[in-house]
């Protein structure tokens, strides 16, 4: 089974993938993980994609399509994959769509998730984390609110707000994410790929959702 997964951040995508690649044993490519980690680990491409990742652009278009090239070219290349956050314009759909044929290998869904932008900037923007690297906690100010506001419960530590997740910076991304993705989802309607998936709800309720059509696409390999 090879899907890819599209929705705006904080759909709960990158959740789903985790959970269906553990229980199918496919292989969860996440684009945002992996330029997350090539930041933290001060890579050349990590130095080119930070000022993109701290103000929620898109990193360029080849720079990512080189990158899951790269991880397909590995000896490990995965056969049975759920692709979360990638292709997420467009081009990168048609890069990869060319990869994947290069390598004998197409696609057997798009699912796509759906939730309203302000249900996304209120999950978002909630979410506050310890810092203190030996505690790493994780409150919401509506779902997990800490005992004292904006100290750890556990070590008392100052909380701090991720970048991405401020709300100025969750609002410029679902504008990318709006304006990239028609174009993506109109050439998968194309292909007769897209299934969509509303993503309110508990992360059972969603997950009972994607297994469902999962079943309805090809039998899984
Ligand atoms: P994510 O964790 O998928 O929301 O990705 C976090 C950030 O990584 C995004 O806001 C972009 O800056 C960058 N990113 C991840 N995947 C892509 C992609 N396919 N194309 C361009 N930028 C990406």
């Amino acid at each position: 089974m090879r899907v890819i997964f599209v929705g705006p951040p904080g759909s709960g995508k990158g959740t789903q993938a985790t959970l269906l690649c553990q229980r199918f044993g496919l292989a969860h490519i996440s684009t945002g993980d992996v330029l997350r980690e090539s930041v933290h680990l001060r890579t050349p491409g990590g130095l080119l994609a930070e000022p993109y990742l701290s103000t929620g652009r898109l990193v360029p278009d080849d720079v990512v399509n080189a990158l899951v090239a790269d991880l397909f070219r590995a000896p490990s290349r995965p056969e049975s994959f759920v692709m979360d956050g990638y292709p997420r314009t467009l081009a990168q759909a048609v890069a990869f769509d060319e990869m994947l044929h290069e390598h004998g290998l197409d696609v057997t869904g798009v699912l796509l998730f759906q939730l309203g932008d302000e249900l996304i900037v209120r999950r978002l923007s909630g979410r506050w984390i310890c810092p203190n690297a030996t505690c790493n906690a994780t409150y919401h100010v509506y779902n997990r609110p800490p005992r004292v506001p904006g100290r750890c419960d556990l070590c008392g530590t100052a909380l701090l707000q991720r970048e991405d997740d401020k709300e100025e910076t969750i609002r410029r991304r679902l504008e990318v994410y709006h304006e990239n993705t028609a174009g993506l989802i109109d050439h998968y309607r194309a292909q007769k790929l897209v299934r969509e998936v509303s993503a309110d709800g508990t992360i059972e309720d969603v997950y009972a959702r994607v297994v469902k059509v999962l079943d309805k696409l090809k039998p899984r390999r």
